[in-house]
């Protein structure tokens, strides 16, 4: 009863104006937000064991009874992986009628993973959003234009849900080269640019070059940003870029910068954080979907390792926070050629000859771009040259997205041939090694 009231003052304070839902919202107190929280944990739940036959058979052979359990951790080891996803398709974890659905990169295989909504997820995810934007500065005056990947890609459809409440003036460019952008964009003087990382920092340069329009402020996406990026950025358009958390598994908003730029605030009304494997203060985050009726998950694993902030935030926004990302707990890495794991560069390397069983790629960056390194054991007489035609053309011909991105220089690939057996120091060796620096505090 108590937290039927709790949900219906949410829902008017979602539908008022941004600025009086922050107000709202942030008058609810703790003990409202962590009632409303295990009251919609348990609906998911129940819902989930009802009707995804995924989860009905896990909870079947575990012998848990949904009844009886009222917060996430009392499913002890019980999570959900990407791998499951892949593995038993994205249709066993169904609950209801999907509208449409967004397509991830798999981890340790090609096979992308697939994640369905409804248009009301969307909606009401697109409500968070636009508050959040609005609390940044967003305001329908402004003139948006935006550069993110539309193939199969959550991004732009979070910003475009945003954007249906805030209603500014929007133009889609899609990911296209920061060169051509520039040129283009230069007629609708955006005050608001969305995009990724690395292409924002490609931009920028182009923009240092050839001059720049006043900016209120750039919002990336997809990817983490080294602050010494962040400071160029900022320092060419006199403007704040902010970032934000999430994966296509949340439909973006699990959590957003605000003017601190200290962490991502939670969305604490629509998930439940937890974190695994914690050391020092640092572990994975877990995350439960809390208003999801179409494709709930249970205890997923980000794969991304970052601490739980309680403490209050100089900007006085209510929720708490998630630090900075420090990493990812397996081997794929997000960066200026996309999200690519080892599966990808032994895709790469397949048919190419000279090249041993044995390679690793390092991820550095030099002069604000990512900087791939194929460290190659190779046969006797095998020459980079030899090496670096056969390469390109593979990554060409079987990933057109990565091609795309190496043509707009988001990063470089250097092939380096190594001696055979000089990689391998211990019993495993370790494909991707991520030397970026991207945490500062
Ligand atoms: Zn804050």
């Amino acid at each position: 009863m108590l937290t039927k009231a709790i949900e219906i003052f949410e829902g008017v304070a979602l539908r008022t104006n941004p600025e009086l839902a922050v107000r709202l919202l942030g008058a609810l107190p703790a003990s409202a937000i962590t009632a409303m929280q295990e009251a919609r944990f348990k609906r998911t739940l129940r819902l989930a064991a009802a009707r995804s036959p995924f989860y009905r058979e896990q909870f079947r052979q575990r012998g848990i009874d949904v009844r009886r359990i009222t917060r996430p951790s009392q499913l002890g080891d019980f999570y959900t992986t990407g791998e499951d996803l892949c593995t038993f398709g994205a249709e066993q974890f169904l609950t209801g009628r999907a509208d449409t659905a967004f397509e991830t990169t798999g981890t340790s295989s090609p096979a992308p993973k697939t994640v369905f909504f409804s248009r009301d997820e969307v909606a009401t995810m697109g409500r968070i959003t636009a508050i959040w934007l609005y609390l940044l500065g967003l305001r329908p005056e402004d003139r948006v234009l935006s550069a993110f990947d539309c193939s199969f890609w959550v991004s732009p459809w979070v910003l475009r849900s945003g954007l249906e409440y805030l209603k500014c003036f929007h133009v889609e460019a899609g990911k296209i080269d920061p060169d051509d952008f520039y040129e283009r964009a230069k007629s609708y003087q955006p005050t608001v640019i969305f995009g990724e990382p690395s292409w924002i920092i490609r931009l920028s340069e182009v923009a240092r070059h050839r001059g720049v329009w006043p900016l209120k402020f750039l919002f990336a996406g997809g990817e983490n940003i080294a602050e010494s990026s962040r400071s160029m950025v900022e320092s060419v358009w006199g403007a704040p870029i902010y970032l934000n958390y999430g994966q296509t598994e949340s439909f973006g908003a699990l959590g957003a910068e605000c003017r601190m730029k200290d962490g991502y605030h939670r969305n604490d009304l629509y998930f439940f954080f937890e974190l695994d494997n914690v050391d020092d203060g640092y572990g994975e985050v877990i995350y439960t979907t809390l208003a999801r009726d179409v494709m709930p998950l249970i205890r997923y694993r980000s794969t991304d390792v970052a601490r739980l902030v309680e403490e209050p935030c100089d900007c006085g926004v209510f929720a708490g926070r998630i630090g900075k990302i420090r990493g990812r707990c397996d081997e794929m890495v997000v960066c200026g050629m996309g999200n690519v794991g080892p599966w990808v560069f032994a895709e790469i390397l397949r048919g190419v000859e000279g090249v041993e069983d044995e390679w690793q790629v390092v991820v550095k960056q030099e002069k604000r771009q990512d900087i791939l390194e194929l460290r190659l054991e190779t046969t006797n007489g095998t020459t980079q040259a030899d090496l670096q035609g056969a390469i390109l053309v593979n990554l060409r011909d079987r990933f057109s997205d990565f091609w795309k991105n190496y043509e707009m220089r988001l990063y470089d690939l250097r092939i380096i041939p190594c001696a055979s057996g000089s990689l391998r120091n211990g019993r495993k060796l370790q494909r991707v090694v991520d030397q970026r620096e991207m945490l500062t505090k």
